[in-house]
């Protein structure tokens, strides 16, 4: 997995274009969604319409929901940064993870998590750190149509002067999220950072998770770097400035290496 990707912060202004586009779509959708809901209440029990019905309201639905990454994906200055203990946070992400990611079709699917004893702090807005992680698990899974091992893990990294792209020399936190998967061929990697690049069918991929991944830990101080190679499976870590400590945390469980199977 020796290929590492150097990107420069180049999709602000795509962002911002996004972002808008995206709040008036939704806006849209909630109109939609909200006569549907109004609808659905006046057609009684006629099947066909019922049905017709059901299905325009998934297909809002979906609308909206990547509406909402895209505007998660822009949203440049609304973080919420907080000191958070990364470990507690992955820990509390267990059934959620375990629930988003379903079961492959063709194996099975092992999460399992390798966290440092202390690897402390980071400051992060909590609920787009979570994002950014099923991003990376959903991607993961997806590059393992027939099963394998998703592996999150944390740990301290004292970063060197020049060493990771984008990263100044300091104290940060690892967060890395691994595969077993396909791996990605050096076209593919030398692109992954691109708003809307997706190697994906129409309606699965957005080409939005991993921008939005980068968006996050680059507005928080922080950077990624992805190793990546075709049939040795992929890795991308997380680099988030370590923050305080935080004394009234009990210290998380020592070196979990805790399993699930989906
Ligand atoms: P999307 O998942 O919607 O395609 P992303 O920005 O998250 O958008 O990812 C862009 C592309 O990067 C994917 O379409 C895929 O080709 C590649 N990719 C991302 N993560 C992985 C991974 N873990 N293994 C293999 N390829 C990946």
């Amino acid at each position: 997995m020796e290929a590492r990707l150097r990107q420069a912060d180049k999709m602000q202004a795509l962002g911002t274009m996004a972002g808008g586009v995206a709040h008036d779509f939704n806006n849209l959708l909630t109109a939609i969604l909200g006569s549907l809901q109004l609808a659905g209440k006046r057609v009684g029990d006629e099947p066909g319409l019922l049905r017709l019905m059901r299905n325009a309201t998934m297909a809002a639905e979906r609308g909206s929901a990547l509406t909402r990454r895209l505007l998660s994906f822009s949203r440049q200055n609304d973080l919420a940064p907080r000191t958070v203990s990364v470990n507690r946070l992955i820990l509390g992400m267990g059934d959620l993870l375990a629930r988003t990611l379903g079961a492959p079709a063709g194996g099975t699917l092992e999460l399992r998590r390798a966290l440092a004893a202390d690897p402390g702090t980071a400051r992060v807005d909590p609920d787009q750190l979570e994002l950014a992680l099923i991003n990376l698990c959903i991607n993961a899974r997806d590059a393992m149509s027939a099963g394998g091992t998703i592996t999150l893990s944390t740990a301290n990294a004292a970063v060197r002067a020049d060493e990771i792209p984008d990263l100044a020399a300091g104290d940060y936190v690892r967060i890395a999220v691994e595969d077993t998967g396909s791996g990605m061929a050096p076209e593919v990697l030398a692109r992954v950072l691109e708003p809307f690049f997706t190697t994906k069918e129409v309606g699965k991929g957005t080409g939005l998770g991993l921008p939005m991944v980068y968006g996050l830990v680059r507005q928080s101080g922080g950077g990624l770097t992805i190793d990546s190679a075709p049939g040795e499976g992929t890795r991308i870590s997380l680099y988030l400035p370590a923050g305080e400590a935080e004394p009234e945390h009990e210290s998380p469980e020592e070196g979990d290496t805790a399993r699930a199977r989906i």
